[in-house]
């Protein structure tokens, strides 16, 4: 074996050379047996953020973080499938789409993150659930998705744990904007899964990471390359996050929101297109359905014939939490000790919304971090709110919010109005903006 040393390594990558992917093993291989410093590692990461990494390098770099933990394999009798949201407000879908996919024929083991920045994350959403356990064990994990075709929890230690370490140095040195490492590092956690298929769904807006549609297709076209060259089919949607998705944000009125979905009793069109089309995706890339009109249809009938909803019910008693959540959600959700409208200002039409503000407003209500260490208040945040669009006259309710205190609702309140533009008329964008990639 030729003398590895880190230092020309990444000397390599600084000066935008070639590097073998045995080097990029040996490196990241480095993390866990001491020969990677840290230091090397924060040049690596930007070395990498400055000069880029070719295609073949990242799929490399993606490898080697999956295979520094477990990698799961499955025996079932359909294909093993996930989806990846680049991160929004309102943004709910796993909890309708793992259920879906399902009933469709198809599992999905989920490994979900929490909310990050202004973002939700679908951990925290599930975490509001009494007795829903998002740190089930590996065994509880499999039994879940093997016996009821879909599980979703947070990630364990044995999953990618160099990716851990890399994105801990990359935060602390100015090095998370990188779409390589970016790439590499949502991927190698994707890839753990032990994926048959993988979809997609890339924000954009400025509710999104990307706020351009430049910015989203160059991550949605390295993603999917990458994903692909691992050997994973995997396709995409650039979706619009001008606004919330759903027409709530905030943990439990999310899950609240779904439930409404699987019960019939109220659905956002947006979300359900949304989800419609990334478990059509989902269903073709898999051979689940022909083509993407057979996969509409089925994913239609699962949602109204009730299968879905019994497989998210399922999924939640197998993972501790409440047998009748669907029945009864009102004994599990205690409502937030304020509960308050707020109006518009003027007579108009929703002719803009600043949807990161809507995510900042939810933590300053509480229901996101303000450091890792945070704890939240899961009853906390929006419903009911308003569209892009809408006309409204003055007085008419913008959002319902839900608050632990008058102060925080204060803060909130103010920061929701200051995010609702109304004027004569409002210029909308496509909500599917783009499909990316081959089925
Ligand atoms: N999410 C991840 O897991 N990694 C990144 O680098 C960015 C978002």
């Amino acid at each position: 074996m030729s003398v590895f040393l880190p230092q020309e390594f990444i000397a390599q990558i600084r000066d935008g050379g070639q590097v073998t992917n045995a080097d990029i093993k040996r490196f990241i291989q480095g993390f866990a047996n001491g020969q990677t410093s840290q230091a090397q590692i924060g040049a690596f990461a930007m070395a990498v953020r400055l000069s880029g990494l070719p295609p073949h390098s990242i799929v490399a770099l993606t490898e080697a973080l999956r295979d520094s933990g477990d990698v799961m394999a499955w025996d079932l009798d359909g294909p093993v499938l996930d989806k990846h949201s680049t991160g929004g407000v309102g943004d709910n879908v796993s909890l309708l789409l793992g259920p879906i996919i399902a009933a469709c024929g198809g599992y999905v083991p989920m490994i979900s993150g929490q909310g990050l920045g202004h973002t939700g994350g679908t951990l925290d959403k599930l975490d509001s659930i009494p007795g829903y356990r998002v740190d089930a064990d590996n065994d509880l994990f499999r039994k879940t998705v093997s016996e009821v075709g879909c599980a979703i929890i947070g990630q364990t230690g044995h999953l990618a744990p160099a990716d851990k370490t890399l994105y801990a140095i990359r935060s602390a040195t100015a090095c998370v904007d990188s779409v390589p490492l970016i790439t590499a590092s949502i991927l190698s956690k994707k890839l753990a899964e032990g994926l048959d298929a993988l979809v997609l769904d890339i924000k954009c807006g400025n509710g999104a990471m990307m706020t351009d549609v430049g910015a989203a297709r160059t991550l949605a076209g390295s993603l999917i390359d990458v994903a692909n060259g691992a050997g994973v089919k995997t396709t995409g949607l650039i979706t619009d996050m001008n606004q919330s998705l759903a027409s709530a944000a905030g943990n439990a009125l999310e899950v609240m929101n779904v439930i409404e979905y699987f019960n019939n009793t109220a659905r956002d069109q947006r979300l359900h297109q949304v989800t419609v089309g990334l478990c059509a995706e989902m269903l073709v890339s898999s051979g689940l359905a022909p083509d993407l009109k057979a996969a509409n249809s089925k994913v239609e009938s699962v949602i109204h014939n009730g299968r879905a909803a019994g497989v998210f019910a399922k999924m939640v008693a197998a993972l501790g939490g409440p047998k009748d959540l669907l029945e009864n959600p009102d004994k599990y959700f205690p409502p937030a000790p304020v509960v308050q409208d707020i109006y518009a200002n003027t007579d108009g039409v929703i002719s803009g919304i600043d949807t990161k503000a809507i995510g900042l407003a939810v933590i300053v209500l509480g229901g996101g971090r303000k450091k890792p260490e945070d704890t939240i208040d899961s009853r906390v945040g929006f419903d009911h709110l308003a569209t892009l669009g809408q006309s409204v006259g003055k007085g008419d309710v913008l959002a319902r919010m839900h608050a632990a205190d008058e102060d925080s609702a204060h803060g909130a309140s103010k920061i929701l109005e200051h995010a609702y533009s109304i004027g004569e008329r409002a210029e909308t964008g496509p909500l599917i903006i783009e499909r990316i990639g081959e089925v």
